[in-house]
């Protein structure tokens, strides 16, 4: 009876070393993140991926001032090649992400990536209505690159540049309705990017830029707010605002949700001093706006 006994604790420690290897666990921002792997990588790759992973939940943290969600799990699967792709997040039963890594990405290309980043914004903002997606897309697009540059991940340059770049594609085309009712790529990523834009510098234009989205979009998570539940969008907009104090978010709704609004972005960006120069992007501080432009992308000091 004993050597069978033996042999079953030693082939349940194997096993236990096992899947101990091929899982992991990071703990960032008061957050449990449970990553699994599958195949298992080599152990090179794994760590590149363990320091992505860590990024950006560092990255989201600046922002939100803690992970937003208590446990997470991660499920890392591999493709042939380099880039990740196919990310998604869910909170259905749980908070979890699902994406997949090539295996021959590069330090250099995970340093590039924007997905683990913007999976996990995605975590901090309730479930809502299909009808409303661009608000879920939105704010991950705008969020993302802005959280990367607090944590001095990203240069406010580039993340203004490729701002200018991109935000065009929000403005609704001919024929295109409000954001409730539009449900084209460009208007769900882009022109919910624009609303969390013009939401942003709108609160602080209004709160004498002591306040920006990232207090509004921390009261949705101080009411409970994470994509573990499901809301109506109207709660999550009434949080955000109640904690920023202005009605922005409702009111912008509410102007936005039915009706194309078409913002004149050169007169924008002149405002908050960005000015696309070829592949540089050069600020200038006497603009109006310029203050508002620097508390968006500010590097935050690391504590
Ligand atoms: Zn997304």
């Amino acid at each position: 009876m004993r050597l069978p006994f033996l042999f079953a604790l030693i082939w349940l420690g194997l096993t236990a070393l096992a899947s101990a290897q091929e899982n992991a666990q990071l703990k960032i921002g008061g957050g449990t993140i449970d990553i699994s792997f599958d195949p298992p990588p080599s152990a090179p790759l794994r760590q590149l991926v363990l320091d992505w992973i860590a990024t950006a939940a560092r990255a989201v943290t600046t922002y939100y001032t803690k992970y937003p969600v208590p446990h997470v799990a991660i499920a890392v699967s591999f493709h042939d090649g380099e880039g990740v792709d196919s990310g998604r997040a869910f909170g259905w039963e749980h908070a979890h992400i699902s994406i997949s890594v090539g295996s021959a990405t590069t330090a250099a290309d995970f340093a590039d990536d924007w997905t683990m980043t913007h999976e996990m914004v995605h975590l901090a903002f309730p479930s809502v209505p299909r009808s409303h997606h661009w608000i879920e897309e939105g704010l991950a697009v705008y969020v993302e690159p802005i959280a990367r540059a607090r944590s001095g991940d990203l240069t406010p340059q580039k993340v203004w540049g490729d701002m200018v770049d991109a935000m065009p594609q929000g403005l609704p085309k001919a024929n295109d309705r409000g954001l409730d009712f539009t449900h084209t790529w460009g208007r769900t990523y882009w022109g919910g990017a624009l609303y969390c834009l013009l939401a942003d510098v709108e609160i602080r234009k209004r709160t004498g830029n002591r306040m920006g989205l990232e207090d509004a979009v921390r009261g949705i998570q101080k009411s409970g707010g994470s994509i573990e539940v499901e809301w109506p969008l109207e709660r999550a907009l009434e949080a955000a605002d109640q904690a920023v104090g202005v009605s922005v978010l409702e009111d912008l709704y509410n102007r936005m949700r039915a009706t194309p609004v078409s913002p004149d972005l050169d007169q924008l960006w002149k405002e908050l001093g960005v000015e696309r120069q070829g592949k540089t992007v050069v600020f200038d501080d006497t603009a109006p706006l310029a203050a508002i432009r620097r508390a968006i992308t500010e590097p935050q000091s690391k504590g």
